[in-house]
């Protein structure tokens, strides 16, 4: 058994608990005791390692990044921002992008710049299977998402089999470290045939989903009305007049499946309902939806009508960096009409516990019975009032001194 004590833990729990000078126990990959006196701990278990972690010490559940693409991770200055369409189509002209060359470095690279900043768990969309198994040793908690998409009817059993052969390699990495699931690319990028099969597929196997759902302006007048700019990318790219579906159709063919829609940003009022009556999921990336030119969600209507959402970085296509505490300062920055008293709580929530219930984990809370997932790290002076306490976390993180996942001590 180990004891870990700090000056803060952050419990995210339902009680929201903050615990001064307390302690967490775990043993093996689970957590077996909370304290509230380290001391009394120390007492309580004497034959147990005993570990304080210093003055302005916090510890709190690890991170979990609910949406990356870590196989679009050697972008660095290439793509253009400021436009979805723009810089969709410099994803596709800009094969270097993806090519085999640098790439799993540049995913290792990803995923130690992830582990370094606390995140011990991801939701990675793969698109080429290019990432399993770099994940798959990646030492963190992982559910990978095999991507698939592509507008043609006539093309849907060749797509269908390119997935199937990619979703059957995850499997053979599948453990309690990494769980294979399915991402349907989004509303906007795949035919009839193949949103009714990632549907099934989903449903006959139990498996997450996910799908980009409303990230901008484009996708809202394509659905809606068949116009806009999608209109001419289609027909240039695609030879595409129409679109396959309209945005409720779309979610009606994903309900029952729990499934996490990603950005929202464009979505309507009665979409978010209709994702919540569901028990769906909504997924914000403040960053990328600023550099596709689109707009941040709206977090207190999706608050207000019950959605507890997640924030995320998307993958570096479309972000500068994979570190969530900076997405969190940006979304901090970027809602700049939200109480820094409440905010920062709810930010915490989207990387902890609100995206482990998303990914359906047993992490993402300070509490017996949870995987042994947490942080470590120093605030840089101390914190008199517990309500401003999110807020000086997120300003002053960028990187933690203990990664634990599942009791184990990663080094970076
Ligand atoms: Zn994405």
């Amino acid at each position: 058994m180990k004891i870990l004590a700090a000056d803060y833990l952050v419990t995210m729990d339902e009680t929201r608990k903050i615990i001064r000078n307390g302690a967490v126990l775990f043993e093996g990959s689970q957590i077996v005791d909370i304290s509230f006196d380290r001391e009394l701990a120390r007492s309580k278990y004497p034959d147990a390692e005993f570990e304080y972690l210093g003055s302005n010490s916090v510890i709190m559940p690890s991170l979990i990044n609910a949406h990356v693409h870590l196989e679009f991770s050697k972008n660095k200055t290439t793509l253009h921002y400021g436009n979805f369409i723009d810089w969709l189509s410099s994803v596709i002209e800009k094969k270097e992008l993806t090519s085999e060359i640098d790439l799993v470095s540049s995913m290792q690279d990803a995923l130690r710049l992830m582990k370094k900043s606390g995140i011990g768990a991801l939701g990675a969309v793969s698109s080429f299977g290019k990432d399993v198994e770099v994940l798959a040793s990646s030492g963190m908690r992982v559910t990978l998402f095999n991507e698939i998409l592509g507008t043609g009817e006539e093309r849907a059993e060749e797509i269908k089999s390119d997935f199937l052969r990619r979703f059957e390699t995850s499997k053979r990495y599948a453990s309690s470290m990494l769980t294979p699931a399915i991402s349907l690319h989004s509303t906007y990028s795949s035919s009839r045939r193949l949103i009714d099969f990632a549907a099934s597929f989903a449903k006959e196997n139990s498996l997450k989903i996910c799908t980009h759902f409303m990230e901008s302006k484009a996708e809202r007048f394509w659905l809606d009305k068949n116009r806009g700019e999608f209109k001419v990318f289609f027909k240039a790219y695609f030879g595409v007049e129409r679109s396959v579906i309209k945005a409720d159709d779309f979610l009606s063919k994903l309900s029952g499946l729990k499934a996490i829609f990603v950005h929202c940003t464009h979505a309507t009022d009665a979409e978010l309902e209709l994702i919540r009556n569901d028990g769906g999921f909504v997924v914000h990336c403040p960053v990328s939806n600023r550099l596709l030119g689109g707009r941040l969600l709206d977090v207190e209507t999706a608050k207000n009508m019950g959605i507890e959402y997640i924030t995320a970085t998307d993958g570096l296509s479309s972000n500068y960096t994979l570190n969530l505490w900076n997405e969190m300062r940006n979304a901090l920055f970027g809602y700049a009409d939200l109480s820094l008293k409440l905010l920062p709580y709810d930010l915490l929530k989207s990387v902890t516990i609100n995206a482990a219930k998303a990914l359906g984990i047993n992490s993402g809370k300070l509490e017996v019975g949870q995987n042994a997932d947490l942080i470590a790290f120093c605030l840089p002076g101390f914190v008199e009032e517990d309500e401003y306490l999110p807020l000086q976390i997120i300003l002053h993180t960028n990187k933690v001194d203990k990664l634990i996942i599942n009791g184990v001590e990663i080094n970076g």
